[in-house]
């Protein structure tokens, strides 16, 4: 046998010889995070928007768990720490709008953009195409407008752009509406009415939690209808009003002083959609109960599951310090951890490193993900120490992603994520206990506690920084309206669901088919996936290229 197979199994064999196997949890592990995520995702806390009464409710529940471990309050004398949240903009009764005498509704007709200041205006409109100079491309819709004509008017300026709005248009550096709006107003516009008659772009959205006013009234036409005439020198006259709101909310944050050298940051967020009025993927925009059993009331179980171990008095883990936060405002923007890192003073010495759990309660087939491996070369190191059952690693680099242990890397502190995967579910009202897999739950906890007991003898965790995929990811207007199955390890996109009536759907593609090509662009993972959607715009047509079952299939997709 040659020498290097011999060698080759000697490592091997020796290896698993060394490993340890991740702790067991205290007793009755299961009914506990059973009775936390009951309580966190029950309906009567209403999906746990911030500024809530049942975002409240969750608070008083995890305080009351740390109480009992005796946890104390880590920096102020007050578990809870306390920041505001800008949340949606309001619009008072001051937004109206007539025209040609016959007024029109808020909402249904028109609204205030998050580019307009507050003001009353009356005036006559004048078109002015998009509003776009291009001198290089020897393009200027305000060409044949002279200033005279267009002193004191109301612009009325189409959202869309000469060659459309998508990643791939010539005019891709022109298409922000804010700079289009200053402009507009240097051109003399008293005001700005915002239409979207060529439909390639998004309406401008409702929607927005912070003002970036440009000194005048921006408004945008809901009504198609009225958005077509509104152009032809009619008199307008307009008022806007916005009212920026912000909520309280709180991080909770506990603290079991070991008095050793070293600290570990353990974290979860414990904020969620509320009735979906922001962020949620359901089919209808109907308020409902968005439970959030996964997102993110399993990651709170599971860190007070591992309060729980931790604090039980046994002696191995009184080599650390343990900091156990439960965030708010992750939902909004990671806000609640941003601003916890950003008020810990010299946060970068304090912290020996930081583990994020964010939906950790959806493990199918024993894969666990964990991001963040590059953050810290002793994390490879420490997770080679000891295996967990049956437990699958799907490891990856990147310091920065979608939840809180983001805000940590970048105070340069070593930071990893777990994660159970995507599914049908995210961010939706059916995200609900019942689907909750508490065997697996139990088995991420071991592997996170197995990598806690096995990093104790690393003196240090140098801090390294990592290639930020999300810096790279090519941008995109169009999708086909399915969930990717992020934990796809084989070539192409596995579809993990199909919303119903969207494009992949009217093409008769279902879950478990692998995208392996899309108009000429090659599928082999998720990024090629988004770089070839990033060649479409609404309305194109192309070719789609599956294998169901292994067999290879095409079809034509319209965006
Ligand atoms: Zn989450």
């Amino acid at each position: 046998m040659r020498f290097r197979i011999l060698f080759l199994i000697l490592a091997i064999g020796s290896l698993s010889f060394g490993q340890e196997t991740c702790p067991e949890l205290l007793k009755g592990a299961q009914t506990r995070l059973r009775q936390d995520i009951g309580t966190l995702a029950a309906d009567e806390l209403k999906g746990r928007e911030p500024g809530t009464r049942g975002i409240m409710m969750a608070a008083e529940y995890i305080l009351e768990e740390f109480k009992k471990l005796n946890l104390v309050p880590f920096m102020d004398d007050d578990y809870k720490q306390k920041f505001t949240i800008p949340v949606q903009v309001q619009f008072g009764k001051g937004n109206t709008l007539s025209v040609g005498g016959d007024e029109y509704q808020l909402y249904s007709d028109f609204y205030p953009t998050k580019y307009s200041a507050n003001e009353t205006v009356e005036g006559e409109t004048v078109f002015v195409g998009y509003g776009i100079v291009a001198p290089e491309k020897d393009y200027d819709d305000y060409k044949k407008l002279s200033s005279k004509k267009l002193k004191d008017k109301v612009f009325v300026m189409d959202i869309s752009a000469p060659d459309g709005i998508h990643p791939h248009s010539e005019y891709l550096k022109y298409h922000d509406l804010g700079e289009r709006i200053l402009l507009a107003k240097k051109k003399g516009a008293k005001a700005i009415v915002l239409i979207n008659n060529e439909g390639s772009a998004n309406d401008v959205s409702p929607k927005f939690t912070s003002i970036h006013s440009k000194g005048i009234p921006v408004i945008f036409i809901s009504n198609k209808d009225l958005a077509k005439s509104i152009g032809k020198k009619k008199k307008v006259a307009l008022s806007t009003q916005l009212t920026p709101k912000t909520v309280d909310a709180y991080n909770l944050i506990g603290f079991l002083n070991n008095k050793a050298q070293q600290t570990i940051v353990i974290g979860a967020h414990y904020d969620h959609l509320g009735m979906g009025t922001e962020g949620s993927l359901a089919a209808t925009n109907e308020p409902q109960i968005h439970n959030g059993a996964d997102d993110n009331a399993s990651g709170v179980a599971g860190m007070l599951e591992l309060a729980r171990n931790i604090a039980s008095g046994d002696s191995t883990w009184k080599a650390y310090n343990y900091v156990f936060a439960a965030f708010s405002g992750e939902e909004k923007g990671l806000l609640g951890s941003a601003y916890f890192t950003d008020n810990v003073p010299n946060i970068s010495h304090m912290f020996k490193y930081m583990l994020n759990l964010d939906m950790v309660g959806r493990l199918e087939d024993n894969l666990l993900a964990v991001s963040g491996i590059g953050t810290s070369d002793a994390w490879e190191l420490v997770s080679e120490k000891f295996s967990c059952g049956d437990l699958r690693i799907k490891g990856s680099s990147s310091g920065v992603g979608p939840s809180d242990h983001t805000n940590f890397y970048y105070k340069d502190i070593p930071a990893l994520h777990f994660f159970t995967g995507t599914h049908m579910d995210y961010h939706k009202p059916t995200d609900d206990v019942d689907k909750i897999n508490f065997e697996g739950e139990e088995m991420v906890i071991r592997y996170i506690l197995g990598l806690i007991q096995a990093s104790i003898p690393v003196k240090e965790f140098m801090f390294t920084p990592t290639v930020e995929e999300s810096r790279t990811a090519p941008s995109f207007n169009v999708t086909l309206g399915v969930m990717p199955d992020y934990m796809y390890e084989g070539e192409g996109m596995r579809i993990d669901g199909v919303t119903q009536g969207r494009t992949a759907d009217n093409a008769g593609l279902i879950a478990g088919d692998i995208v392996t090509q899309l108009g000429d662009v090659k599928v082999v993972d998720m990024m090629s996936y988004m770089k070839a959607l990033g060649q479409y715009k609404k309305g194109d047509e192309s070719t789609i290229e599956y294998t169901r079952d292994g067999e290879k299939m095409s079809a034509q997709v319209k965006f």
